[in-house]
């Protein structure tokens, strides 16, 4: 089967490792690139600095992890700013995004909010999809993105601009985690950031996508509909087990991804069981229905 076409590849996006440690994106918005970089992380996590220019505040969407170089460049973000962290936003619990947290909310006497109660502590918010906050002089929305993971939110912007975390990455696709994620809610919630026409995603890794966001999370809902055939058409052709059906369909990719790939596949299998299109059985067999 042929790869679908990215709509990215024309961009002139920065090659994997070449994103600035530091980039101010729009007069609302800096990025941090954290120190994290690895297969799963891309370029490593990105940290924003959010707030009304000239208005001594800011908001840290997903701090990352808990590092003092990365700690450092974030205080030096804020300061050329001139504004001080009044909360901490967390996309999703992966210690990648959530590690610092805490940590740094308590750092900087700053609340944390988030999906969920672990994530948001003792002292902190979790927060409801639609709600609207007013922070740092300016309104942030959120926005239930389930299907990466359970307690995942979108944080839209006075822009347009929507930061995603994991939802969308700035480079390939993401995974739907196993048995966390739900691909079904996971496509709901693509239609869901489509649907708010957004003027610019910035993404959890990788650079920030503002030529065409409609037509990446177009790109994202094909894919997920190109893997489900794939994994149908690789059941139809031998494979038997979900270690089988990675090897085939994932044949592309480096191996060191396969284990993210396969909970992709064992959520896509979930889906695929509910719709009574494939049959699950013991040790990760699979057979089509
Ligand atoms: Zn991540």
């Amino acid at each position: 089967m042929t790869a679908l076409p990215d709509p990215r590849t024309g961009w002139g996006l920065p090659a994997l490792g070449a994103l600035p440690r530091t980039a101010d994106l729009e007069p609302l918005v800096t990025r941090v690139l954290a120190p994290n970089p690895s297969p799963m992380t891309l370029d490593g996590t990105n940290t924003y600095v959010v707030g009304a220019p000239g208005n001594g505040q800011a908001v840290l969407v997903d701090p990352g992890p808990d590092d003092a170089a990365h700690l450092a460049a974030v205080e030096a973000a804020l300061g050329a700013r001139g504004a001080r962290c009044v909360a901490v936003l967390v996309t999703h619990h992966h210690g990648d995004h959530a590690e610092a947290a805490l940590p740094w909310g308590q750092r900087f006497g700053a609340p944390v909010a988030a999906g969920s109660p672990a994530v948001a502590g003792p002292g902190g918010r979790v927060l409801e999809p639609g709600e609207r906050l007013s922070l740092a002089g300016t309104a942030i929305d959120v926005v239930a993105t389930p299907g990466h993971t359970a307690d995942h939110l979108a944080f839209r912007l006075e822009s347009g601009a929507v930061l995603v975390g994991d939802h969308v990455l700035g480079r390939g696709t993401s995974v739907v985690t196993h048995p966390e994620g739900d691909v079904v809610a996971y496509l709901e919630s693509l239609r869901r950031v489509h649907d708010l026409g957004p003027s610019a995603l910035y993404c959890g890794h990788g650079p920030e996508l503002t030529e065409d966001p409609g037509a990446v999370l177009d790109f994202y809902l094909a894919h997920r509909a190109q893997r489900e055939q794939q994994l149908l058409d690789a059941l139809a052709a031998g494979a038997a087990t979900v270690d089988q059906l990675v090897a085939t369909v994932y044949a592309q990719v480096p191996r060191e991804v396969w284990p993210a790939a396969a909970q992709s596949t064992r959520a896509t299998l979930d889906k695929l069981a509910v719709e009574g299109r494939v049959v699950l059985g013991p040790a990760e067999r699979v057979r089509t229905a």
